[in-house]
């Protein structure tokens, strides 16, 4: 027999929205083993689709086709098959960059980067763990890389029950890959680095915050230099700060690396910095804030937002009038509107007036899916302060 979950009305009603997911609490009957591709039933035993099971996340099914398609390694080689060729499309100028989206391409709970000849994948779930090894042969045959690592060292694991683990599925992957991202050369560590090694959902943003810097800037939340090094040949002065001692050595030695002698690095709190600056009387041209994700949870919403407001308040006074302030957050749970409301509140209480020049998302490789929102997390402000 194949194994099946019988659902709730209401989880049929949000898979017709265009969601994938079922959560636990609208589970009525399980006849499956966890990790199992399950046949999913709705009112009267009619299937709705196929879809991963997982005994222990809230989130218990993700859907991977609907009504009686079959979700079988055919279905999982098409599905990488179009992820792959979809960024071919999209001429990045770059050699790493996100093969696969997750939900956002269809491929519930797998991530999967490129980094130039090699492959780095998380596996978020009980079924893409279990389907690794036919995941892992279908990217070597289609893409030929020379060596593919889980970097399943990442906390929402936890969730699924799975380990952490970070472990090599395929071939050889160094500790060192050069990789080059528009006119910026890197060293990134696969097996170390944040993420799967760089933010590579801030590229495109790096390249559109480079038309408008100029003069000083400062580079907030800095990691190895991303946006750093990508402005600097626009600017006359730069200082990137990072509060671990780690980014600070990697955002010197990729200065070095790309001839970018006005890149000064520190080592600081840039909630603490800010206020230094401020004291000091110092002024910018450019100012980029990417923080890490200050909102993990709904229930860190409020301080989130807090920090948000500190962080844009301060940066908006540094900011000569005619700058540019670059202003990120990649929290899910601080959506679009609520993120414009507190970049205004902060405008509001440095008493300055901003335009907004472009709003920005997560770069076209980490591709939205309507109808799941969770796939949008990213924002990007680019601000002009008026006076
Ligand atoms: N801008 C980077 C990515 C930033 S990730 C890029 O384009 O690649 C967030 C970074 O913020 C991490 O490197 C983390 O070490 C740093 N960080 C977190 N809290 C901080 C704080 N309070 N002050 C300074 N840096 C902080």
């Amino acid at each position: 027999m194949k194994p099946t979950v019988a659902v709730l009305g209401r989880a049929e009603q949000r898979i017709q929205a265009g969601h994938l997911w079922i959560y636990k609490s609208d589970v009525l009957e399980v006849d499956a083993a966890p990790g199992d591709t399950v046949t999913v039933l709705g009112a009267r035993g009619r299937p709705i689709g196929q879809a991963l099971y997982s005994d222990r996340s809230q989130i218990a099914l993700r859907l991977l086709s609907h009504g009686a398609e079959p979700a079988d390694a055919a279905l999982w080689r098409r599905r990488l098959e179009s992820a792959i060729a979809f960024r071919g499309t999209l001429t990045i100028d770059a050699t790493a960059y996100r093969l696969v989206h997750a939900e956002g391409d269809l491929l519930p709970s797998l991530i999967v980067d490129r980094y130039g000849d090699y492959l780095v994948l998380q596996s978020l779930s009980q079924g893409v763990e279990r389907l690794l090894p036919t995941i892992t042969g279908l990217l070597v045959e289609l893409l030929a890389p020379r060596g593919i690592l889980a970097r399943n060292d990442v906390k929402v694991r936890a969730l699924e029950g799975l380990d952490p683990r970070v472990e090599l599925l395929h071939g050889e992957v160094p500790p060192s890959i050069p990789v080059r991202e528009g006119p910026v050369e890197y060293e990134v560590d696969p097996w170390k680095g944040q993420k799967t090694g760089l933010f590579l959902d801030q590229r495109e943003n790096r390249a559109a915050a480079a038309e408008y810097a100029r003069g000083r800037l400062l580079d907030c939340f800095s990691y190895n230099g991303g946006f750093a090094m990508r402005l600097a040949p626009h600017c006359d002065e730069v200082t990137a700060i990072d509060i671990s001692a780690d980014a600070v050595a990697r955002i010197a030695a990729n200065a070095a690396r790309n001839h970018l002698p006005q890149i000064q690095a520190r080592e600081a709190n840039v909630f603490d910095e800010l206020r230094r600056l401020e004291r000091e009387g110092e002024r910018f041209d450019t100012i980029v804030l990417d923080p890490p994700a200050f909102a993990k949870n709904k229930a860190s919403v409020p301080k989130a937002l807090s920090g948000y407001r500190d962080i844009n308040l301060r940066a908006l006074r540094l900011l000569t009038p005619g700058g540019t302030l670059v202003t990120c957050s990649c929290s899910y749970n601080v959506d679009e509107a609520t993120f414009g409301q507190v970049v205004h509140e902060a405008a509001t209480d440095a008493l300055v007036h901003v335009n907004v020049v472009e709003k920005r998302m997560q770069g076209r490789d980490h591709p939205v899916l309507l109808g799941v929102p969770e796939t949008y997390y990213l924002k990007c402000f680019i601000l002009r302060r008026l006076a």
